[in-house]
């Protein structure tokens, strides 16, 4: 475990136990030079506890780097629960886990990830004022579209000359709570939207409403376009997928997009510029970050800004340094969290 931690540059690992909810919860602190450690907490159905203890770490980390470029005095970390077969109370599990972060005197923030609701983080706040994204914070997702539409504006201006989007195309994957938010955006600002889901409605309301054009789930990575902004799943950019790219540059709210970290390298090979994907889409962790410090909604949406500046500063290194953009920015980040 000693090992595990170490090479994840993991600072701590807490585990806790209550047989009277059913709670099992693993929280890892990765690193909080910056600040107390904020991430999610995720509510999912593991393997075994291996699989539990290899995600949390994975996801601490990746929310120390997504902290630190956003320019938060916030450090990094994530929970899981491990989700029971069957729960007898949802609420009284979520309680228990309010009382387990409270154990750790505000070192670590918790908010709503995968399998998990705003209305768990109310049963969480019932024991301990750290955690984000109750139901009185609100959805943290209109943000991090705004978040992605500064973000694919500094990528245009970067790779193309120009941030203005009229006439664009920009070839959406995934039309949930960011994706649609997203397409919104670049509708006003006149692009023209290539747009796939998984669910079908989500599709027309999106021709009928903005005009855009329908394409099939296994077309549209392949499909010309200036920007392909992936807003579904992680993984998306794999070396197959990066061969049958016909965009210019890739822009998107997903997280974990990249398959592995050289295939960055493939991007940059065939000339398309990559906006890394925790840079462009951290809009969503500065407002539960800033939200959780009492900062007004005028703050946090000029906080916002820090995002294209970043993406802007990145891709200045990139190409003097003649690197991926994503390896530009892992180097930043570490910069920041290690000195
Ligand atoms: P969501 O679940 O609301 O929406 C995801 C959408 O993608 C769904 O409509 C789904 O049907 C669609 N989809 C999934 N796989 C697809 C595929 N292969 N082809 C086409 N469509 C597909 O999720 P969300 O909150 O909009 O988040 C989207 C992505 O952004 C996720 O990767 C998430 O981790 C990331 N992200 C979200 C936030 C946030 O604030 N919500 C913040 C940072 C990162």
């Amino acid at each position: 475990m000693f090992a595990l931690m170490e090479t994840a540059r993991l600072e701590s690992l807490h585990f806790a136990v209550d047989p009277l909810t059913g709670l099992q919860a693993i929280i890892a602190i990765h690193n909080s030079r910056l600040g107390p450690a904020l991430g999610g907490c995720r509510y999912l159905p593991y393997a075994d506890t291996r699989s539990a203890i290899d995600d949390v770490l994975r996801l601490a980390k990746g929310m120390s780097y997504k902290a630190a470029l956003a320019g938060l005095q916030q450090g990094g970390g994530k929970a899981v629960i491990i989700r029971p077969a069957h729960v007898e109370n949802r609420g009284a599990l979520f309680e228990a886990f309010g009382r387990f972060i409270e154990t750790l005197n505000g070192h670590y923030i918790t908010a709503m990830d995968s399998g998990t609701s705003s209305v768990d983080m109310d049963c969480i706040a019932q024991h301990t004022q750290h955690v984000t994204s109750t139901t009185a914070e609100g959805d943290p997702s209109p943000h991090t579209a705004m978040g992605v539409f500064a973000g694919i504006r500094a990528t245009a201006l970067a790779r193309l000359g120009s941030d203005n989007l009229e006439g664009l195309r920009v070839a959406i994957q995934g039309l949930g709570n960011v994706g649609y938010a997203l397409a919104e955006q670049l509708h006003a600002a006149g692009a023209e939207l290539l747009v796939s889901d998984l669910d079908h409605n989500r599709v027309q309301r999106a021709v009928v409403q903005l005009g855009a054009r329908p394409v099939a789930n296994e077309a549209l990575l392949a499909i010309p376009c200036d920007i392909l902004a992936p807003c579904g799943l992680g993984g998306v950019l794999s070396a197959t997928t990066v061969s049958q790219l016909r965009c210019s540059a890739v822009a998107g709210a997903a997280n974990n997009q990249l398959a592995s970290a050289d295939i960055s390298d493939n991007l940059q090979a065939r000339g398309i510029l990559y906006a890394p994907d925790y840079v462009i889409n951290a809009g969503g962790l500065i407002y539960v970050a800033l939200k959780h410090r009492g900062k007004s909604l005028v703050a946090i949406t000029a906080h916002l800004t820090q995002i294209s500046r970043r993406l802007t500063e990145i891709f200045g290194h990139a190409q003097a340094d003649k690197r991926s953009p994503a390896r530009v920015a892992d180097a930043i980040a570490e910069r920041l969290l290690y000195g």
